[in-house]
């Protein structure tokens, strides 16, 4: 159970954060997962957008370990 809304930490975003991310220093991968329950200063906040596009540092893997969301698709029209 999640204790409170949690907001995307890039800067002017603001948007409701879906996924965490990660900077694995040791195998230099940036990790994007789903939302972990407890915040953490280690890790990021961010929303789906944020998460989607946010980009490995030089030189590192950008592992994404997001299930699929059982929401909305984020393309999907609002038909
Ligand atoms: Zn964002």
């Amino acid at each position: 159970m999640l204790a409170a809304m949690r907001a995307c930490g890039k800067q002017g975003c603001g948007g409701p954060a879906s996924a965490t991310a990660a900077l694995r220093y040791r195998e230099r991968i940036l990790w994007i997962g789903d939302l972990v329950p407890q915040r953490d200063p280690n890790l990021l906040d961010l929303c789906e957008g944020h998460a989607d596009s946010i980009t490995a540092p030089y030189r590192w893997r950008r592992l994404d370990e997001r299930r699929a969301a059982p929401g909305l698709p984020p393309a999907a029209a609002s038909a």
